[in-house]
Formats: C-alpha cells, sequence, structure tokens
C-alpha cells in the first residue's frame, strides 16, 4: 500500500534533515475519495486525515469514527463563517483560519461550546489573489489578534502557487511561524512533502499519493 511507501519517504526526509524520527504528522487527505480506498488506510491503523469540505465529512466521518474508534480528522479547505459552528463539532483541528470575521466566529462559539479546535491561520505565501489565507505582511496582526480572543493558535499553513519553487514559501510560512513562537507547520501535498519536510514541516498533508487521483 502506498501508506506504507509514504510513511517510508517521510522517514527518510525527516532524517536527511536531521530531524527526530516521528517529529512529522501525516494527514492522509480523503476528501473525495471513494470508500474502498480509505478503509484500507483505516485499517492499517492510520489515524490522521484530512478534508476539504464540512458536508462532505459530516457525511462519512461519524460512521467511520463509530466503526475505528478515535480518528482525529483536520479541515483544511475554505470555511463560511455559517458552518463554523458544525465544523468545531466535528473537527479536531482547522488550517484554514484567514480572516477576522471567522476568528471572531470561533472566539464566540468556543465560549458556548466550551472547546474549540487547534487553528493554523492560512498564509497566502504567494499572494494570488483567488487564493486564501493572510497575506504574509498581516500575518503577525492577524495572528496577535487572533490570540487576544483565547484562540488557540498553534501554527501556519500555506499552499504555495503551482507554478514556483515550494521551498522559497515553506521558508517564508516557517519564518512567520518562528517570529510569532508557533510550533505547528502545514505545508507539503503529495508532489512536494519531502522539500516541505526540509523546511520543518510539522504535519504535511498527502492525498492522491496515498489514495490514487480524485475521481
Ligand atoms: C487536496 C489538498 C491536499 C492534498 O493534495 P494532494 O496533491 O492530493 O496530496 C492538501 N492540502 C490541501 C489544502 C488540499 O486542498
Amino acid at each position: 500500500m502506498s501508506l506504507t511507501d509514504i510513511r517510508a519517504r517521510i522517514a527518510a526526509a525527516e532524517a536527511a534533515a536531521q530531524r527526530p524520527s516521528g517529529s512529522v504528522q501525516l494527514i492522509a487527505v480523503s476528501k473525495e475519495q471513494p470508500e474502498d480506498r480509505v478503509l484500507p488506510v483505516l485499517d492499517a491503523g492510520h489515524r490522521l486525515f484530512g478534508e476539504n469540505r464540512v458536508q462532505e465529512a459530516a457525511g462519512k466521518w461519524p460512521g467511520w469514527r463509530d466503526r475505528f474508534g478515535d480518528v482525529a480528522v483536520h479541515l483544511l479547505g475554505p470555511l463560511q463563517s455559517n458552518k463554523a459552528r458544525q465544523a468545531m463539532e466535528l473537527f479536531q483541528a482547522i488550517h484554514s483560519l484567514d480572516r477576522p470575521k471567522l476568528a471572531q466566529s470561533f472566539a464566540r462559539l468556543a465560549q458556548e461550546l466550551g472547546h474549540c479546535p487547534d487553528l493554523f491561520v492560512q498564509v497566502n505565501t504567494g499572494a494570488e489573489p483567488q487564493k486564501a489565507g493572510v497575506l504574509p505582511d498581516d500575518a503577525d496582526r492577524f495572528i496577535k489578534d487572533a490570540r487576544a480572543l483565547d484562540l488557540p493558535i498553534v501554527g501556519v499553513m500555506c499552499i504555495p502557487p503551482v507554478d514556483e519553487d515550494p521551498a522559497a514559501h515553506f521558508a517564508q510560512l516557517a519564518d512567520i511561524g518562528a517570529r510569532n513562537g508557533l510550533e505547528s507547520l502545514s505545508m507539503g501535498m503529495s508532489d512536494d512533502f519531502e522539500i516541505a519536510i526540509a523546511q520543518g514541516a510539522t504535519h504535511v498533508r498527502v492525498g492522491s499519493a496515498i489514495f490514487g487521483a480524485r475521481r
């Protein structure tokens, strides 16, 4: 199974970067994948998954959690404020905090629900107009404001532009994390997770390399 290969490649990349074994968490991105591809990965004991859409995740994970026990599922895709409550009840972490309004919704709901998932601030490192995320120049201020709302900000996340060398974007994200005292770096996908690990990724988000191309 590809899961075994990806785990081996992560271990090799950790070693090459002289990082401790186990310092990188593998988020298996199961969005849009059919059940017959996801179940073998659950059967193999993997317990950390990523999804892009609240609705899709809500249709799959409650049932799979009944069958397989505790599974952490992280939301990676954009989140509308009106789905914030459902997202907070469904996911253990959200990687797409990218605007003040969403931060305010989380803060209000955290009071009400008495808990809040771990939050990553998404940074639009390429300043691409069509892409979500706070601009790099705004990141420090945004993180400071989110912390002032008592939100559990654990890290930063980016998706580099498709046509650029991702290493520079990963390095930029690592710098933003470091200067804000954030330990978690969500960066690296199927095509570039080893490059991300060399730059300090703590969470790699790998979908098609584990499950195959999305239909
Ligand atoms: C789909 C997606 C991934 C996984 O992409 P692959 O190229 O299949 O590994 C990772 N992160 C985010 C935010 C995604 O939307």
